[in-house]
């Protein structure tokens, strides 16, 4: 394959003035972290665009999906650069690079021609007439077409002549690391890692908190979410995962508190802890899977008495979808497999038969009060024996 580089398109939007600058060098960033396990990479900015060049060999395909995880890229144009500054090479080059692009020679074309360089001999339109003659010459089904061309066969004459024709599409959002971080609650289902890559589409990096209950969870439960971890910061760039013992939580609560209230008890003290790391890592929000209806913690009455005990703002990007429209970005992003490996969660070992539905606030705190003597020292014991992975 001939394609050695990448011309990379970006949104536009609020990347005015100095923000602009902060957009292209967080994207740059991202581009790098996403690239590095397909190869060596250059990474530049020259007159206002962006470049993404090869230093060694590399798989095409692989390039391309790494690219196609980077937020903030709207589009990825696979480009050769001619870094002689001769026609008869520039010639040369385009014909290979449209053969090789376009197997089946039955198109229309237009080329598109942009000198930056004054000092290359000739001008746009001539360079347009001759490169289109030679490609009429080399491709016999080709045609021209000015105004509504299949091929765009685009040929910018700067420090080197790159060209480019076909836009990948690319994942749009904005790159992460522009709009501040937040802690994602991570379990091992399929709604999280979900919610965890909307928010980080918009810019947001991402911490994580996975609260686990050994023995009555396994360390195969764990891996699991590490795994998820894994997949998300394709995305998002690395995590940092705090994984939680919550088991003696858990079980006070469920020798204290009334059964058909512990999902709801249980899920208050998770945001709080979740809070806890949040403040420590300048999160600036929590993220949950969480959608209205699901199940039955997650009733808006549910909800709200969760949230009652947050004082930083909790992102649900999953909150007005149904299962199956989370299943399909699941998929599509690629955790939905190792989601539904079936190992257990914490939240579904200590499950009442019959939860409530529509929990009452008032109730709920005076079951609390229950935990008092002990939930205290049972908090700290649970923050300070934290172990925080780093999920790259
Ligand atoms: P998911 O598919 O994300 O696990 P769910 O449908 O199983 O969601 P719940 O178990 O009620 O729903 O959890 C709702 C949300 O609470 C999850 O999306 C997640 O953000 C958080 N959560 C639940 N269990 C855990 C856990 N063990 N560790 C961390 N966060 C959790
Ligand atoms: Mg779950």
């Amino acid at each position: 394959m001939q394609v050695t580089a990448f011309l990379i398109k970006y949104g536009e939007i609020g990347i005015k003035g100095k923000n602009r600058y902060m957009f292209e060098d967080a994207l740059m960033k991202q581009i790098r972290f996403a690239m590095n396990p397909v190869g060596e990479f250059e990474v530049r900015k020259e007159s206002g665009r962006m470049f993404v060049e090869g230093r060694s060999e590399f798989d095409y395909d692989e390039a391309v999906e790494a690219l196609q995880k980077v937020f903030g890229i709207v589009g990825i144009c696979p480009m050769v650069i001619e870094k002689t500054k001769d026609i008869e090479h520039v010639r040369k080059t385009v014909l290979t690079f449209i053969d090789e692009q376009y197997p089946v020679k039955d198109f229309t074309f237009k080329v598109h021609a942009r000198r930056g360089d004054k000092e290359f001999p000739m001008n746009s339109m001539a360079i347009n007439m001759d490169i289109g003659e030679k490609i009429l010459e080399a491709f016999d089904g080709v045609k021209v077409d000015v105004h509504n061309p299949d091929v765009m066969v685009n040929i910018e004459v700067r420090k080197y002549i790159y060209i480019y024709s076909q836009e990948i599409k690319g994942p749009g959002g904005m790159p992460v690391g522009t709009n501040g971080k937040a802690m994602l609650l991570l379990s091992g289902g399929i709604d999280s890692p979900v919610a965890g890559y909307m928010i980080a589409k918009r810019g947001v990096r991402i911490d994580a908190t996975y609260f686990h209950a050994p023995p009555y969870t396994s360390e195969r439960a764990k891996q699991k979410v590490v795994d998820l971890a894994k997949i998300v910061a394709k995305y998002a760039g690395p995590i940092d995962l705090h994984v939680v013992n919550f088991t003696d939580i858990q079980l006070a609560i469920y020798e204290k508190c009334p059964h058909d209230e512990l999902t709801i008890i249980m899920r208050r003290y998770m945001m709080k802890i979740a809070e806890h790391f949040a403040n420590e890592n300048n999160d600036l929000a929590l993220i949950t899977g969480e959608s209205i209806g699901q199940v039955a913690s997650q009733t808006i009455h549910n909800l709200a008495i969760t949230n009652e005990v947050c004082g930083m703002p909790v992102f649900r990007p999953c909150i007005g979808m149904d299962k199956q429209e989370i299943v399909d970005i699941a998929e599509k992003i690629g955790t939905f497999e190792t989601s539904i490996q079936p190992f257990e969660d914490c939240c579904t070992i200590f499950v009442a038969k019959h939860p409530v539905t529509k929990g009452n606030l008032k109730r709920i705190r005076k079951s609390e009060e229950h935990l008092n003597d002990v939930i205290d020292d049972l908090m700290k014991e649970a923050i300070d024996s934290t172990e925080v992975i780093h999920v790259k």
